[in-house]
């Protein structure tokens, strides 16, 4: 059923799979429209858990749950990509679930990933499986040093990854990693990181917002700045690029590309998420339709906005215990203050965000 590709009418509740802050992002942009959205989390605490209409609070392998939750929604969608992929296909079989399952397979396997971006002919970092470690060593002379491991599934912000230097020891970097199923990758000496923030309808029409330039921190996004440092050749491939993977997948909804800029002006592509993303988030303060609404009109059938930036925009994450921080911010001219509504504040998590537009 997840094809089907019906219009959502105003009024209509949209199931949301996971409650973090992206999930409470969407819910405001999906109420402004005039829609009702019904969160499923495991986690009662779970920031979106405040905005919504409606709450299931079960585990992603509760199908009683899932099945009541189908019965209640008129679409589901997704703001975290590790839901089982069971899961998302149980729900297949009931009500459209957009973007579809499928794409969630490819993306939640960083191996699976690679394979499909380099088949679309885009520039990747060299990488090779590894399966176990004995099978570290040859992989280890096949990419060189530095290197990077990094596990096939679930890992973000730096987690499941580990860099491998000239005389560090890659075993530990196995240990460090969960001793899993992993890729080795070269490292990339790269110029700066981007993105592309993508939307693309069930009529196969694609919106990039600019491309956004992101400054990470302990491998966690800290800054993101818009337009990014880039000639104009060099937007323009990153949009083509974000933009042949929306279509190739046949997305429908936002999806954000992380690329390598090289310093000879090259891309490489280093991950796809299938959702809305950190560095998008600009976007509700710095353009006329922000990714949480160009996420909640795709899924719903309807049009997708023209994007357009209101000038140069900074946005800057909250994280930790930069939190605490958060009146100064409110004492900044012009700066757009987001809280999450996290209770627990805990090294490396994401609190909020402030974002900034200035006369371009
Ligand atoms: P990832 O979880 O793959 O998004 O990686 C998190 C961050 O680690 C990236 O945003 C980069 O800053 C850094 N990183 C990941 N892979 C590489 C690589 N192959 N070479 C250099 N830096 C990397």
């Amino acid at each position: 059923m997840s094809e089907a590709r019906s219009v959502l009418q105003p009024g209509a509740t949209i199931g949301i799979l996971g409650g973090g802050q992206l999930g409470r992002m969407l819910a405001l942009a999906a109420a402004r429209l005039g829609f009702k959205c019904h969160v499923f989390s495991p986690n009662p605490d779970s920031p979106a858990v405040d905005v919504v209409h409606r709450v299931t609070c079960a585990d992603y392998t509760d199908t009683q749950a899932l099945d009541r939750f189908a019965g209640e929604v008129d679409l589901v969608t997704y703001e975290f990509e590790n839901v089982p992929a069971e899961c998302a296909t149980f729900l297949a079989a009931r009500v459209p679930v957009l973007p579809d399952p499928e794409i969630l397979a490819t993306t939640q396997d960083r191996l699976a990933e690679k394979n499909f971006i380099g088949a679309l002919g885009i520039g990747v970092a060299p990488f090779v499986a590894v399966e176990e470690p004995a099978g570290l060593k040859a992989a280890i002379e096949q990419i060189g040093r530095p290197a990077v491991l990094k596990t096939r599934r679930f890992g973000y912000d730096g987690k499941g990854q580990a860099t491998i230097k000239d005389g560090g020891d890659p075993q530990a970097a196995w240990r460090e990693v969960g001793a899993q199923p992993c890729i080795l990758e070269a490292f990339v000496p790269f110029a700066r990181e981007v993105s592309v923030v993508a939307a693309r309808a069930n009529d196969g029409s694609v919106e990039c917002f600019d491309v956004t330039e992101n400054e990470h921190r302990d491998h966690i996004l800290k800054v993101s700045r818009v337009p990014a440092a880039l000639p104009e050749a060099g937007a323009q491939e990153a949009r083509r690029i974000a933009e042949t993977i929306a279509q190739k997948f046949a997305y429908v909804g936002v999806l954000a590309v992380e690329m390598f800029v090289l310093r000879d002006g090259g891309i490489l592509v280093n991950e796809i998420a299938p959702r809305v993303h950190n560095s998008g988030h600009w976007t509700i303060d710095g353009a006329s339709v922000s990714q949480f609404e160009q996420h909640i009109r795709a899924v719903a059938g309807w049009p997708l906005g023209k994007p357009i930036r209101h000038g140069r925009v900074e946005m800057t994450n909250l994280i930790g215990s930069e939190i605490e921080d958060y009146r100064r911010w409110l004492a900044i001219p012009g700066a757009a203050v987001h809280l999450y509504g996290k209770k627990a504040v805990r090294p490396g998590r994401k609190m909020g965000h402030v974002t900034r537009v200035f006369a371009d």
